[in-house]
């Protein structure tokens, strides 16, 4: 990679980020960044099949129109990469048909496919709370990261989850609805607005929608849910300082500066709709702080965990599949 020295506002994640903590790799795991030694040159990568139509049916966007946006909105990221870095990013983000926010800004993804037999396929989003900036600076430079090596793992990432937040500076979306307890859980019409009223106090930073499922991002994510039919997920946010498990059980992952631990879910959230009701595990990553970061080489190394996680849930989760 050639411009990892991204320099700007420093935050209290860095000073206490050091290397120290251990990748608990199996040894038949490679890290993504072992790989990168050996990746192919650009042009023997494998792409995952990009849409090249003219104009998205229901977005009305065309290719260009979404990664000039893609453009805009990375480069004002905290700690943004140069400029040429971001186009070459940009210039393979894709967008579903109906991947379009509120207000008609487009929720774009990057793929990146793992030459191996059966990797995990990983789905990554971050700034699903628009006001968490650094979330999508990890996720942007895990993306420029796996376009530069041929990883375990497939992944796809969707950077700014809820453009229009981010575009306000706001948790919520648009319409004022926090789209991590919008998912369509088993519970959400029993408990989804009954929580919020009686645990959360009518909280509008938490406010679950009018339905299950009612926002335009949350169907998103969902399409993406259902067509990509990721093992494991990965949901960035800020600023708890931990990770947060939702999965089968495996050893902590070593990791100083963000100790493992678990939240629990909510009616709502993303970690109950897909681990409690359809059995695929969710890592939430709570970075400390919200505005920034000012060295980026530190997340490789939580991707790596995060990759090797996702490994081993995956291989419990098909063992005790293939014993039922
Ligand atoms: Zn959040």
């Amino acid at each position: 990679m050639t411009s990892r020295t991204w320099l700007g506002s420093s935050l209290l994640v860095l000073l206490v980020w050091g290397c120290n903590g251990s990748v608990d790799q199996p040894t038949d795991s490679p890290s993504e960044l072992t790989e990168a030694k050996t990746a192919p040159k650009k042009a023997d990568t494998v792409k995952a099949p990009v849409k090249t139509a003219k104009v998205e049916p229901e977005s009305g966007l065309t290719t260009f129109e979404t990664r000039a946006y893609c453009e805009n909105q990375l480069s004002r990221l905290p700690n943004a990469m140069k400029k040429a870095e971001i186009q070459r990013l940009c210039s393979e983000v894709e967008l579903k048909e109906s991947c379009v926010s509120k207000n008609g800004k487009p929720i774009f993804h990057f793929n990146r496919i793992s030459k191996r037999k059966k990797p995990q396929r990983i789905l990554v989003k971050s700034l699903i709370h628009g006001d968490e900036l650094a979330s999508g600076t990890v996720a942007a430079s895990w993306m420029a990261r796996l376009q530069s090596l041929s990883p375990r793992n497939t992944w796809r990432v969707i950077p700014i989850s809820n453009p229009d937040g981010w575009e306000q500076k706001t948790r919520q979306n648009a319409n004022g609805v926090d789209l991590n307890r919008n998912f369509p859980s088993k519970d959400w019409e029993e408990l989804a607005l009954k929580w919020w009223k009686t645990k959360k106090r009518k909280d509008p930073r938490r406010y679950p929608g009018p339905s299950a499922a009612s926002e335009s991002e949350t169907k998103c994510y969902i399409a993406h849910i259902e067509e990509f039919d990721p093992d494991f997920i990965i949901s960035i946010h800020t600023p708890l300082g931990l990770l947060d498990f939702d999965g089968p059980k495996i050893p902590a992952p070593k990791f100083k500066p963000l100790p493992w631990q678990s939240l629990g879910t909510y009616p709502g959230s993303l970690g109950r709709y897909m681990w409690k009701d359809k059995n695929v595990p969710v890592l939430t990553i709570e970075l400390r702080g919200s505005n920034g970061v000012n060295s980026l080489e530190s997340f490789d190394h939580l991707q790596d965990i995060s990759g090797t996680v996702a490994i081993q849930a995956g291989r419990l989760l098909n063992s005790s599949a293939n014993r039922n």
